[in-house]
């Protein structure tokens, strides 16, 4: 793997050569990956790039395949914890640069709409883009803070409702790197999965099916959705929302609290004293401070409950892997 400063000028000399220059131009080096999480850690990206179409995605995935370089996509990084150590080779982050939405009456059932986005699009933004057109279907997403490609390969949900009830069908990246269209069925989506996350793949766009309905009880769920969310959540705190998957049979939040570790911290990582199903970043915490707290409350829960909390949180970058 090159590793060495003129790396990014490599790269973007590759990238000039396939006609993306100015692609090339805005690839940034060394980028701090604490500025793009929610959690608020992570150390530098050796190259950074915020691409707005799949062609540059491709562009940028081939000349990181050409140069010996890894990759990893992120969305908003709602669902990371990056090493402060930072990552190696190239991180492509789709955020408002690949967002736009569009709309149109689905052909097949006059009561409903087809809305397709591209993936950086911002969930909330999306909700709100279907409660202003009266659309009915994404009221639960309207305080989840990922991008619709994060939602999509995290199949993100909450209140009961996950995005597997709105997508109709998903543009993508395949591994092998053709552009592909996965419908619903193919997804398999489950409980925090996809099969994107089982076998990778790049989400550009997905087309959501939403049902007319009616704009005052749209906007009132969604009232409804974000009193719950700020009655329970440590929402002004830095963090991932919650740091577990539900383990069959139980709660985490309340494992974790009958354990005692509700406030328990390590550096600046604490289990949040409202709600123990969150790990908070109190405001100096690093991505080992999170790390080291996650494994004793995994250690802790199995010791005395015999019971396995795995991850919902991803882990990313130097010492991660
Ligand atoms: C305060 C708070 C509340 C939250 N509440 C909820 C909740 O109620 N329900 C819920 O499900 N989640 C919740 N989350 C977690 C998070 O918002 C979701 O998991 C979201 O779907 C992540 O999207 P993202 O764009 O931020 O993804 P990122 O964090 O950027 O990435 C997460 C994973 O998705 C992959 N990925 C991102 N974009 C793509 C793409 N286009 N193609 C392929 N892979 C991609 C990344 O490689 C990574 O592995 C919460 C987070 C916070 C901070």
């Amino acid at each position: 793997m090159m590793a060495d400063s003129s790396t990014i000028e490599v790269f973007r000399s590759r990238l000039t050569e396939k006609g993306y220059e100015d692609l090339a131009k805005a690839l940034r080096s060394d980028e701090l990956m604490k500025s793009h999480t929610s959690f608020r850690v992570g150390g530098p990206a050796q190259i950074y790039s915020e691409p707005s179409s799949k062609e540059e995605i491709i562009a940028l995935i081939d000349t990181a395949k050409a140069l010996g370089l890894p990759f990893f996509l992120m969305g908003n990084g709602s669902n990371l914890v990056i090493s402060d150590d930072g990552i190696d080779g190239l991180v492509i982050r789709l955020g408002e640069n690949f967002s736009e939405i569009s709309s149109e009456q689905d052909p097949d059932d006059p009561e409903a709409v087809l809305v397709t986005a591209c993936a950086g699009t911002l969930l909330i933004r999306l909700s709100s883009f279907a409660a202003k057109a009266s659309l009915t279907g994404l009221e639960f997403a309207s305080g989840i803070p990922g991008s619709l490609g994060g939602a999509v390969f995290m199949n993100a949900g909450a209140y009961d409702h996950d995005m597997s009830e709105v997508i109709e069908k998903v543009t993508a990246i395949s591994p092998s790197g053709e552009i592909k269209v996965w419908n619903k069925e193919d997804l398999d989506l489950g409980y925090r999965k996809s099969r994107f996350m089982a076998e990778g793949g790049i989400v550009c766009e997905a087309v959501l099916r939403l049902k007319k309905g009616d704009a005052d009880e749209i906007n009132s769920q969604i009232r409804t959705y974000t009193e719950k969310r700020t009655k329970s959540q440590p929402l002004n705190f830095p963090s991932a929302g919650s740091m577990f998957k539900r383990p069959v049979g139980h709660y985490t939040g309340a494992l974790i609290e009958q354990a005692g570790l509700k406030g328990f911290s390590i550096g600046g990582a604490q289990v949040s004293e409202k709600h123990a199903g969150f790990v908070i970043n109190k405001g100096d915490a690093t991505a080992k401070d999170i790390d080291d707290l996650v494994k004793h409350i995994q250690k802790t829960i199995r010791e005395k409950f015999d019971v396995e909390l795995q991850r919902e949180v991803r882990f990313i970058g130097r010492g991660f892997q």
